[in-house]
C-alpha cells in the first residue's frame, strides 16, 4: 500500500485528491494547521471523513516537517497548503509570500535530507505568468507576476525546479489555471456568483455585487484536474505540467449565463470599483498538450458544461 501526504487537506483540492487517491488503494495522511480549524465538512461532502488520517503540521517549522516525513515515509507527497487567494495576498503580502516559500522550501529540503525516494507535487499556478505578451502560455512563456500571491508561486517553481535538476529528487510542479467545485470557498468568484444567484432567486438577496468583469480566465473542473496531479507523479521522469482547459472566457459571460439559468433580471448584476484589484492579468489561457502527450491527460468539457453541474450540486445541496 502506496503511503501519501496531502497539505491542505481541507481546501477545494485537497479532499478530491484525497478521494482520488483512496479510491487508488493509498493510505492517505492529510495535514492541516490545527485541529481545531480542521474542517470536516468537505470530508463528509464526499464520504472520506473516516479513511483520512489527520496531522497537525506546522509547515514552516522544518522540525515538523521532518517528524511527519519520517513517521509516514511517504512515497508521495503532494503540496497543495498555500494562502491561496490572488485579492487577499495584497492585503497579506508579506503572509502570502513567506508561508508560500518558506513552507516549499521545508519540504524540498526534509526530502533532500531524510526521503529522497518521496516524490513531491507542488500546487504552482497561472498567475506566476501574469502579464504576458503571447498566448497560450506554455512552460516556456516568461513569467511576470502581477500579485504577490503570483510571485511567491513563482519563487516556488523555482525552487522545486532547482532542486529536481540540483540533486535528482523526483519533485515536479502542476502549473493550474482556475479550477471550480462545490467545495469551493464563497470567497472565489464563481463560487460566490453562484451562491448569491440563487440567494437573490430565493429572495434573500437585492442584487450581486461583483469586481472586474471584463476579464477572462481559463477554467476547468477540479475533480478532473486532480487526476492530472496524480498522474504527474506517476510519469516515467519528473518534470513541470500545464494543466488547463485551453481556453478562456469572460466572467461577465459567466454571470449572465448563470442568471439566464435562474431567470433572473441582469439589471440586478452591480459592478463595484472598490473591488477592483490594484492591477489585473486581462485575458490567459493556457496550452495543455504536454500533459495530453506525456500523461495521457483527457480534458475535453466547456465551462458552460462545469456552470451546469455547480449550479445543480448547489441547488441540490440547500434543498438537502
Ligand atoms: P484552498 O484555499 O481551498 O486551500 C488551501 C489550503 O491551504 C487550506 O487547507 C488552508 O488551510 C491551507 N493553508 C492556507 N494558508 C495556510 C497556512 N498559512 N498554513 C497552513 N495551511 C494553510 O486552495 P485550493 O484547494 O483551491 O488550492 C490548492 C493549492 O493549489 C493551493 O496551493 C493553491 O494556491 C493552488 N492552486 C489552486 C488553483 C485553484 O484554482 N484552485 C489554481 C492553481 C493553483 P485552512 O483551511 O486552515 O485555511
Amino acid at each position: 500500500m502506496k503511503t501519501a501526504i496531502i497539505t491542505g487537506i481541507s481546501g477545494q483540492d485537497g479532499p478530491y485528491l484525497a478521494k482520488l487517491l483512496l479510491e487508488k488503494g493509498y493510505k492517505v495522511v492529510g495535514t492541516v494547521r490545527s485541529y481545531r480549524c480542521a474542517n470536516n465538512k468537505n470530508f463528509e461532502y464526499l464520504g472520506i471523513e473516516k479513511e483520512v488520517v489527520i496531522e497537525e503540521l506546522d509547515l514552516l517549522d522544518m522540525a515538523n516537517v521532518i517528524r511527519i516525513i519520517q513517521k509516514y515515509k511517504p512515497d508521495e507527497i503532494y503540496n497543495l497548503a498555500a494562502q491561496s487567494s490572488v485579492g487577499l495576498s495584497f492585503y497579506q503580502p508579506l503572509g502570502t509570500f513567506s508561508f508560500n516559500t518558506t513552507s516549499v522550501n521545508n519540504l524540498l529540503e526534509s526530502i533532500r535530507l531524510f526521503s529522497p525516494t518521496t516524490k513531491l507535487y507542488q500546487a504552482s499556478s497561472s498567475e506566476m505568468y501574469g502579464r504576458v505578451k503571447t498566448l497560450p502560455i506554455t512552460l516556456e512563456t516568461p513569467m511576470n507576476p502581477i500579485s504577490p500571491y503570483g510571485v511567491s508561486k513563482m519563487a516556488s517553481y523555482f525552487m522545486v525546479k532547482t532542486y529536481r535538476e540540483s540533486y535528482d529528487l523526483f519533485v515536479c510542479n502542476g502549473v493550474l489555471f482556475n479550477l471550480e467545485s462545490y467545495l469551493r470557498s464563497d470567497n472565489f468568484f464563481v463560487k460566490k456568483v453562484i451562491k448569491d444567484s440563487i440567494a437573490i432567486k430565493n429572495g434573500k438577496l437585492d442584487k450581486l455585487i461583483v469586481g472586474n468583469l471584463n476579464i477572462k480566465r481559463d477554467f476547468g473542473y477540479a475533480p478532473k484536474y486532480i487526476e492530472a496531479m496524480w498522474k504527474i507523479l506517476q510519469a516515467d521522469n519528473p518534470s513541470d505540467f500545464i494543466i488547463c482547459s485551453g481556453k478562456s472566457i469572460l466572467l461577465r459571460d459567466i454571470v449572465e449565463y448563470i442568471f439566464d439559468k435562474m431567470n433572473l433580471d441582469k439589471t440586478l448584476i452591480v459592478e463595484d470599483k472598490s473591488l477592483f484589484r490594484p492591477n489585473e492579468i486581462e485575458d490567459i489561457y493556457g496550452d495543455n498538450s504536454k500533459a495530453k502527450e506525456v500523461l495521457g491527460w483527457e480534458y475535453s468539457m466547456s465551462f458552460y458544461e462545469v456552470l451546469d453541474i455547480l449550479i445543480e450540486e448547489e441547488l441540490s445541496s440547500i434543498e438537502k
